[in-house]
């Protein structure tokens, strides 16, 4: 069976300017998760009235409630942080929050018993330069962060991840792509290719920090010009991994 190719956009943190982002999207007719915590001491967040209307046209996912790195908190803390931020959540949208992503990607084997556990549906990381189908929800990678980092870093970063797959594929895949833009271009022509995902995840406050909102743009024309790829929310795409992993063990077994 050939392998179907999916696009997603993943939004990190919640900040204001997710507003702009959200009114790019709708221009180019894009799907998309904004990962929104309650409170962050980094940056600044949403109102509830403005999470409230992102959620009327996109999904929103669980970042926690405080965005705090779980793999250093105690089990009851981090256990509380993700489900008192997925009831803030699905409070302001009145709609369940499937999908959650770690902030500052930071989680243990621990966390992910504990996302499981607080009902999410799949997880993403900051695993870079991923752009196969996740086998592993909860363990979601993503093909590009919209920031251009330089080779050496990608490749540090990968490997304190222990992302193996993502070092392979920044050569493979990327062809060590310095510029964002260019490397997600790469992540979709993959994964026309061969199938997958072509995942794009950025903060708004970054895009706007970069002063790269024209590129954005481009890229979001670009997503969308893409037909053969089939436009999924991340908790989308984790419900339909999770339907193909049933079918497959079930034929298997
Ligand atoms: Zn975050």
């Amino acid at each position: 069976m050939q392998t179907p190719a999916y696009l997603t956009i993943s939004v990190d943190d919640g900040h204001p300017l997710d507003m702009r982002t959200a009114e790019l999207l709708d221009r180019h007719g894009l799907k998309a998760t904004f990962y929104v915590p309650a409170a962050n001491r980094e940056h600044e967040v949403m109102a509830k009235k403005q999470v409230r209307e992102l959620s009327r046209r996109f999904e929103m996912g669980g970042h926690t409630y405080n965005h705090l790195p779980l793999a250093s908190l105690p089990d009851d803390q981090a256990r509380a942080e993700i489900r008192d931020g997925k009831h803030w959540l699905e409070d302001v949208t009145g709609q369940p929050a499937r999908a959650f992503c770690y902030p500052q990607g930071k989680f243990t084997a621990r966390t992910v018993e504990l996302v499981k556990k607080a009902g999410f549906l799949g997880a993403r990381t900051c695993f870079f330069n991923r752009s196969e189908l996740p086998r592993d929800l909860f363990r979601c990678g993503v093909s590009t962060h919209a920031y251009s980092h330089s080779a050496v870093i990608q490749v540090r970063h990968a490997l304190l991840e222990a992302n193996f797959k993502g070092v392979v594929d920044f050569f493979r895949v990327h062809k060590a792509a310095r510029d964002w833009e260019l490397h997600f271009q790469r992540a979709v022509a993959a994964v026309e290719r061969e199938g997958g995902v072509a995942h794009l995840y950025f903060h708004s406050w970054e895009i706007d920090d970069m002063r790269d909102w024209a590129k954005l743009a481009r890229a979001f024309e670009y997503a969308a010009s893409r037909k053969e790829l089939t436009r999924v929310t991340n908790g989308e795409l984790f419900a339909i991994c999770r339907s193909r992993q049933a079918t497959d063990g079930s034929a298997a077994g």
